[in-house]
């Protein structure tokens, strides 16, 4: 069996609204998304085979499914199905990206796994085809399957790479129930009344992109927004304690990742970062120190 290690990185959105809904349902986002060093580490064999076998043991959470509900294994038959090959997979996870967090942590792996067949199989159907492939898993895995910084827009898979965040520190925590994506969405189309401003939005993410270009940390904090930010806090809590934490620890910002809950702290100092993480810790929050990925 042919094997390969693959390291599935976590995502957070320094910019995210919610700026339409199509007819399907789907909803349509602007924003930017950056990669993380926080990483589930995938392991994944192939063997050829005339059918399509795939098992999945797993590490580090045990809420996490190991059968096809994963993500993961998901990845793997659908990879398989398109390059039109049988083989036997056998995928190993070791999780430290929290779940239902806002951190694409299924994303993140079912994008390790296409990466890892597309090396192992043979097949090289691409990136461009993966990211194709992708889309049909889940609105994020055709980001994961890329990673740096991008422009996120129509339902995250109109992907443009732009600049992001650079040469500081990051502290992720999360605390609390996990949020649902879909409740978490459909709390925004209830308060938005199906007005979304969608061209105000694009002027705020240019503007963003442009201080994060010129590497204006000022202007960049201060553009950055999540639009969950206005529905998640008033279920869970840790959010608005978490950020307060961050920010008394010397964050030059701290904002929700995704539709939450998840939070992350920006810091130009790293001693301010670890101390951070020993607040939160005493405080019985897990928090995670990581950098940004360009
Ligand atoms: P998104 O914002 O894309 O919805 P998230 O980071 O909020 O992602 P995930 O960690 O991807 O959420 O998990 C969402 C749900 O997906 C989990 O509750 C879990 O049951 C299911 N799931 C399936 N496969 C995986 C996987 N490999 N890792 C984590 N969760 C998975």
């Amino acid at each position: 069996m042919n094997t390969c290690v693959e390291q599935a990185n976590a995502k957070i959105n320094l910019f995210l609204d919610v700026i339409g809904r199509r007819a399907d349902g789907y909803h349509l986002i602007d924003g930017v998304m950056q990669t993380v060093t926080l990483a589930d580490r995938v392991s994944v064999g192939f063997e050829p085979a005339e059918k399509i076998g795939i098992t999945l043991t797993a590490r580090g959470n045990d809420a996490m499914p190991t059968d096809m509900n994963n993500l993961a294994c998901r990845a793997a038959k659908r990879y398989l199905e398109a390059a039109n090959i049988g083989g036997s997979v056998s995928i190993g996870i070791e999780k430290n990206i929290p779940m239902a967090a806002g951190l694409a942590g299924g994303s993140a792996d079912a994008a390790a796994v296409l990466r890892a067949l597309d090396r192992l199989s043979g097949a090289r159907l691409g990136t461009d085809a993966l990211c194709r492939l992708g889309a049909t898993l889940g609105a994020d895995v055709p980001f994961c399957v890329r990673g740096g910084a991008m422009r996120t827009e129509g339902i995250g898979d109109r992907l443009t790479p732009c600049a992001g965040l650079s040469g500081c520190f990051l502290v992720v925590a999360c605390a609390g129930n996990g949020v649902s994506t879909p409740w978490a969405y459909a709390e925004i189309d209830a308060r938005s009344g199906g007005l979304f401003p969608a061209s105000e939005t694009a002027g705020k993410v240019e503007k963003l992109i442009h201080a994060l270009q010129i590497r204006n940390w000022e202007n960049a904090c201060a553009g950055m927004e999540n639009i969950f930010e206005s529905v998640v806090p008033s279920v869970n809590p840790f959010v608005n304690r978490i950020k307060t934490i961050l920010r008394g620890a010397g964050a030059a910002h701290a904002m929700m990742s995704g539709s939450g809950p998840s939070v992350f702290g920006v810091f130009f100092r790293e001693a301010d970062a670890r101390s951070a993480c020993e607040t939160l810790a005493a405080a019985g929050i897990g928090g995670r120190l990581c950098q940004p990925v360009l």
